[in-house]
This record gives C-alpha cells, sequence and structure tokens, in this order.
C-alpha cells in the first residue's frame, strides 16, 4: 500500500492536529490514544513514512529500526509501566485488514496499568 499522506498520525507528526504528548526524539513520537482501551494506553509511532510494520521492516534504516525498539522501552518507562518501574505492559501493532488496522501509519499501542486481559478474542 502507498503511504497516505493525510493519515491522522500524519497530520500529528506535522503538527496539523494535536495530540497528548509523551515522548519525542528524532526517531519516535509518542502520545496518549484518543479512546484509550486500557488505564494506560500510548501510542508509539516511527517518524519515517511507513504504512505498517512490514513496510518499516522492509524500508526502514537500522537506525531507525533501533530508534522504534527504544522509543518503545522508553515510553514504558517514562509511564511507569516497563518491568523496571512497574508491572509490564503489552506492545501491540495492528498491520492491515485481518490485523485490524485502521491508521495507515505504523503505530505501536502501549497498554498497561492494569491487567491487559486475553491477547486475541
Ligand atoms: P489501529 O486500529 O491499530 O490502526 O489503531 C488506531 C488507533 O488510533 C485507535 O486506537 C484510535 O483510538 C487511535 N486514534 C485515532 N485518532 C487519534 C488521534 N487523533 N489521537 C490519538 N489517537 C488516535
Amino acid at each position: 500500500m502507498k503511504y497516505d499522506n493525510n493519515n491522522i498520525f500524519a497530520k500529528i507528526l506535522r503538527s496539523e492536529i494535536p495530540c497528548k504528548k509523551i515522548y519525542e526524539d528524532d526517531f519516535v513520537l509518542s502520545f496518549y490514544d484518543i479512546n484509550p482501551q486500557k488505564k494506560i494506553h500510548a501510542l508509539v509511532i516511527p517518524k519515517g513514512k511507513y504504512v505498517d510494520l512490514d513496510d518499516f521492516s522492509e524500508k526502514a534504516s537500522p537506525d531507525e529500526m533501533v530508534g522504534l525498539l527504544k522509543g518503545i522501552s522508553f515510553v514504558a518507562k517514562k509511564l511507569g509501566i516497563s518491568v523496571d518501574t512497574g508491572k509490564g505492559y503489552r506492545a501491540l501493532a495492528n498491520i492491515s485488514e485481518h490485523g485490524g488496522q485502521e491508521v495507515p501509519h505504523l503505530h505501536f499501542h502501549l497498554f498497561g496499568g492494569e491487567k491487559v486481559g486475553k491477547m486475541v478474542e
């Protein structure tokens, strides 16, 4: 799938619409999900234009890959849900149609602050 520059996360990255920012560096932006599914529900997105994890794995640079993984861990620590700072969390990426992806810019959901429950319905 071709990257859609008008997807909602692209607009957030361009500061065209607001977000409740948690963290930002050269590689990632993290903000709270607008419709939280758990006590803590954050999103971590790469700054590069990648539709989903497959697209990212194929095209992202090694620095971008490391940056995304480190960003996820950093945000979990900052939110107090990492193994170090809390009781753990779930990181989840929906991929395309069967994965239930709604926004076509790669994002990881971070769920925590309580038991997250069953892995899939
Ligand atoms: P997915 O189904 O994995 O594509 O998840 C998309 C997520 O983006 C959903 O959990 C939405 O609640 C969330 N979302 C949509 N618009 C916004 C927004 N403007 N700010 C924060 N989160 C959003």
